[in-house]
């Protein structure tokens, strides 16, 4: 079926229009999934769905993880691996709707630490529901695993070449990489915790907000 395509035009502040980001084309529809339909043992931990993030507010009005299906599929595949090893995947972040990536934005100064956050212009590979954001948690305690650094922890600590960390930390990084890679999903160089999903420049930027995902 045809994807209907519109232009988002959701009013912005007075500063939004002093310094205008211009919005790229944005579809109302995808073809979404919610992780935890597909296989109920993921854990969601969905920061932006609480005020423990770096912005400090609520940003999304239901803690819900969403990829489009085949990323979804793929998801899946890489959580029964790590159950193997006694482990399983938890989501921080999935597909994020535009005017979010938006707000993001404009919650972080100019400077250095908007080279961790998308541009909306562009928008993110979160709005096309072919990123996400995780972590691993041990099945027989159900809590995070070392890591590095924090999720959204801005600095060299979150780097995936950053290798003044303890073993473990290192140890359970690549573990995490090893399970997304082997599922066609690639890390990026300055956040452990994020994977793209191999092909995403085929899915459109979405707007859509989670209540709406049928
Ligand atoms: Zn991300």
């Amino acid at each position: 079926m045809a994807v209907p395509l519109l232009a988002c035009d959701r009013g912005g502040t007075i500063a939004d229009r002093a310094k205008p980001v211009h919005a790229p084309r944005v579809a109302r529809q995808g073809d979404l999934v919610e992780l935890i339909r597909l296989e109920p043992g993921i854990q969601l931990d969905i920061r932006y769905a609480s005020t423990n993030n770096f912005t400090g507010q609520k940003l999304y009005d239901e803690p819900r993880a969403f990829l489009v299906r085949s990323a979804a599929e793929a998801l899946v595949r890489a959580h029964r691996a790590a159950q193997r090893d006694g482990f399983g995947l938890t989501i921080f972040d999935a597909y994020r709707p535009w005017r979010v990536t938006k707000k993001l934005w404009d919650a972080t100064p100019p400077g250095p630490k908007r080279n961790y956050v998308a541009n909306p212009e562009k928008g993110s590979k979160h709005n096309r529901g072919c990123a996400v954001d995780l972590s691993l948690h041990r099945i027989d305690t159900g809590m995070l695993v070392e890591m590095p650094s924090g999720y959204d922890e801005f600095s060299e600590r979150a780097h995936r070449d950053f290798m003044a960390t303890s073993p473990e930390a290192a140890a359970n990084r690549s573990r995490l990489e090893r399970y997304m890679e082997a599922e066609g999903f690639r890390g990026i160089s300055n956040e452990w915790w994020h994977f793209d999903y191999a092909g995403w420049e085929n899915f459109p930027i979405l707007d859509v907000a989670f209540s709406e995902i049928r």
